[in-house]
């Protein structure tokens, strides 16, 4: 809940992103702003920053505008993972249903280097396919959900890493999991991949430098990288900068905001 003061401007964090955590310790310290950060409520025990929080869906875009109008939100930024397309799109059509201005603060995607091996897919059960018929040592850093799309490859060995233990089996038969919570950093991720003798890497385009590490360290060590393209979101107004975002709050907030 965001505590009522109609000086307030009213403000709709959807996070699970260490993006939408740095956006949502600068709004703490605008006492014009109050914010509540959303979490899908994916990770056991997530970091939190200094603003109050709500967790678990809002059941689809009709939820969500229910919300909208209940909290009175007056914008909403959508710092979601790129990856988290459902949520993204139910943003859009929910803030164009309910006439609330949003923000998308999206990281610039990765793009291949000099020394970079990369196969781009369009999806997950692509990457899955493109892993080939010999058998391979594989990371996968992919988080926990979408295990499964690999389950019919199981000629391979997989080398996963999850922030949380997983609550059951994987439902791959060859594979070692790691926990560790990022952001990582290149000559851990370099000396992780030799260790464990990784042939290949299966990563999504997530952006930004929390997750890079693997990227650079498959580079420094020659591996190929089965790069995952994002998926698709409607247009909308899109920042890549918490500064801009603080800028959009002060300033824009004339109705022509609204979509795009
Ligand atoms: P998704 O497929 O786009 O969303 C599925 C459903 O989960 C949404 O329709 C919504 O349920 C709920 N949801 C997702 N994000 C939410 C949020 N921030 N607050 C409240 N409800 C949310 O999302 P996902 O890929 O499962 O990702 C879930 C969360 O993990 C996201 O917050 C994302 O930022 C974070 N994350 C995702 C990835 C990734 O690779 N996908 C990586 C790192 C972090 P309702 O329809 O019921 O509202």
């Amino acid at each position: 809940m965001i505590p009522r003061s109609n000086q307030s401007l009213r403000l709709l964090i959807l996070g699970g992103t260490a993006d939408a955590n740095r956006l949502a310790a600068a709004v703490a310290a605008e006492p014009r702003i109050a914010a509540v950060l959303s979490l899908a409520g994916r990770t056991e025990a997530p970091k939190l920053p200094p603003i109050p929080s709500r967790v678990g869906g809002f059941g689809g875009v009709a939820g969500l505008v229910d919300y909208l109008r209940a909290e009175r939100i007056d914008r909403v930024v959508d710092a979601t993972h790129p990856f988290a397309a459902q949520m993204s799109r139910n943003a859009v059509d929910a803030c164009a249903a309910a006439g609330v201005p949003l923000l998308a603060l999206e990281r610039v995607p990765w793009t291949a280097q000099s020394g970079d091996r990369w196969t781009e897919v369009d999806d997950l059960p692509a990457a899955a396919g493109a892993l080939g018929d010999a058998p391979r040592r594989v990371f996968l850093g992919i988080g926990r959900q979408n295990l499964d799309l690999f389950a019919a490859q199981q000629h391979h060995f997989y080398l996963v890493r999850l922030v949380d233990p997983p609550r059951g089996p994987l439902p791959l038969p060859n594979v070692e999991v790691i926990i560790a919570r990022g952001p990582f950093d290149r000559a851990s991720d370099r000396a992780l991949l030799a260790a464990h003798r990784i042939e290949i890497v299966v990563a999504k385009n997530a952006g930004g430098e929390a997750a890079v590490a693997k990227i650079e360290a498959a580079r420094d060590l020659g591996l190929p990288v089965v790069m995952v393209r994002r998926p698709a979101i409607p247009p909308r107004r899109t920042v890549g900068s918490v500064a801009e975002v603080m800028h959009w709050l002060a300033h824009d907030s004339t109705p022509t905001d609204r979509g795009v």
